[in-house]
């Protein structure tokens, strides 16, 4: 059988696990530790199953619609795509060519990056975040990195450090030539976003989700906000690979949790809560818990090997995530849960710390 040249070097994204035949307590995906929003309950409940006939609008227009409202902007500054994975994807060949510069992220941010680089073929260089994992803005100047494009999650991943806004914008205006991409997948729970800069800088495209903030991950629903050539750049790839990347529940479903605000807000607002008291616990237990804006929390403990918590964890049910790597392995990433969730987190990650130190683990 013949296989691509291109298959044959590429190693893709590894997705958390979703586990199938035992019941954990769920914190390794950052999925929100809340139901969506009463108005979502009622759409699938008054969906009908008769109008799954039709293909759905190519343009998911009442979701455009309902977010530009939303942002105070224009349905043209908007594009939609099948969960911000998929935007993310259609950035690469939207924006990069192979002959050019590399396009920029940090050594340590949301691993699907530079797998999408390697699928298009695309160079890309990784300036390090400073000692204490902040993003240094002045790494991304063209005198320093010359490239094609930046790529900044904010709040990062998997460390869950904001980027304050002053930040953002001198990346932006160091690359006024060039688009700089914000990924802020996490951005609802307390970060800060760079929406308001849209008007005044064409090469910023801001790219959020439904799955974590608005509590849909299994619906599958991104949507990225620029001015209009980036979003019909990004127009013209989808529909050079699919005409229909939402389906008409989906664009329903999104649309819906977006006139949810209150409800959102509250849960979301809870969640930072539960996090910034979990850190505080961690800190007090001796754990080093770096300052997180997202629904995750990125901790370690001098001594003990991150891996090894991540499987005793595991072993007692409860999941998390490792990432291999020289600065991120003695760490783990823990989503934020429930109140009790978080409780039974806390409680299980000392002791089992405590138990390695002890040489009992
Ligand atoms: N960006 C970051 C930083 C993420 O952590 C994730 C979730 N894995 C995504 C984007 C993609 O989220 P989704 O495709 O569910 O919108």
């Amino acid at each position: 059988m013949k296989f691509s040249e291109l298959l044959k070097g590429l190693t893709p994204y590894t997705a958390g696990e979703q586990p199938k035949n035992k019941k954990y307590i769920k914190l390794n995906t950052n999925e929100n530790a809340y139901p969506p929003s009463p108005s979502v309950r009622g759409v699938l409940a008054a969906f009908d199953a008769d109008a799954l006939r039709l293909y759905p609008d190519p343009d998911a227009s009442e979701l455009k619609l309902t977010l530009a409202e939303r942002y105070g902007l224009s349905p043209e500054n908007i594009f939609t795509g099948n969960g911000s994975d998929e935007i993310l994807g259609f950035c690469f060949p939207a924006f990069f060519d192979r002959e050019s510069p590399p396009v920029l992220f940090p050594d340590v941010t949301y691993s699907f990056y530079p797998v999408y680089a390697a699928l298009y073929g695309i160079p890309y260089k990784t300036p390090p975040l400073r000692a204490d994992y902040t993003v240094d803005a002045a790494c991304y100047s063209p005198l320093v990195s010359p490239s094609q494009g930046v790529i900044i999650a904010n709040p990062n991943a998997p460390t869950g450090i904001a980027l304050p806004l002053y930040g953002i914008e001198e990346i932006l205006v160091q690359n006024r030539e060039t688009v700089v991409i914000v990924d802020e997948a996490y951005a609802e729970f307390g970060g800060v976003t760079a929406m308001p800069l849209i008007d005044e800088y064409d090469n910023l495209l801001v790219v959020r989700t439904f799955s974590k903030a608005y509590s849909l991950a299994g619906i599958r629903c991104g949507y990225a906000v620029g001015q209009k050539p980036l979003i019909d750049a990004l127009g013209v790839i989808k529909n050079s690979f699919n005409s229909y990347t939402l389906d008409s529940l989906t664009i329903k479903i999104a649309a819906a949790a977006c006139r949810d605000m209150e409800y959102y807000d509250m849960i979301n607002e809870r969640i930072a809560n539960i996090r910034d008291g979990a850190a505080r616990r961690l800190r007090a237990d001796g754990f080093t818990v770096l300052d997180s804006a997202a629904n995750f929390l990125f901790l370690k403990k001098d001594g003990v090997c991150g891996e090894r918590l991540f499987s005793a964890l595991k072993e007692r049910g409860i999941l998390t995530r490792h990432f291999k790597g020289s600065r991120t392995s003695d760490f783990i990433r823990a989503t934020v849960g429930t109140d009790t969730e978080t409780e039974v987190f806390c409680g299980a990650v000392k002791e089992i710390a405590d138990g390695i130190l002890h040489g009992k683990g």
